[in-house]
């Protein structure tokens, strides 16, 4: 089941990562508030794609329960060989997925920042990331 709980460890190596990486300086200068979750679900995408990690916006209906813009879980049986490198590296592409834009008077418009790079892993895996460049 697929129920989730705060993990200190990720929100120490997450609020590192945006105090320290320059493309992350876009969250630095914000007021979003991320929650940093695991989950014991092996989640997957479809039959065979496993998820490692996943960026979600908490939509303005629930706030009042969530006090959060945005939450980031991991899914602990999937991550489970996983580094302490790799879960960094992890959490740096879920940060990432947090977009943020700015309306004309200054306030703050969440959403979910979509990959620039969209494929399959086994076609990025046996075929490099720019086999369809022409
Ligand atoms: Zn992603």
């Amino acid at each position: 089941m697929d129920s989730r709980k705060i993990n200190e460890q990720y929100k120490k190596i997450a609020e590192n990562l945006i105090a320290t990486e320059p493309e992350l300086a876009y969250i630095r200068n914000s007021s979003a508030r991320i929650a940093y979750l695991e989950s014991g679900f092996a989640k997957k995408k479809g039959k065979d794609i496993i998820v490692n990690g996943q960026c979600e916006k908490v939509q303005t209906k629930n706030q009042w329960a969530i006090n959060y813009d945005f939450t980031i879980t991991l899914f602990l049986p999937n991550i489970k060989y996983f580094t302490e490198d790799q879960i960094r590296i992890l959490l740096f592409h879920e940060l990432l997925h947090v977009g943020i834009e700015y309306e004309d008077d200054g306030s703050e418009k969440y959403y979910i920042r979509p990959h620039d790079l969209e494929d399959f892993k086994i076609i990025i895996d046996k075929y490099g990331t720019s086999w369809n460049r022409t």
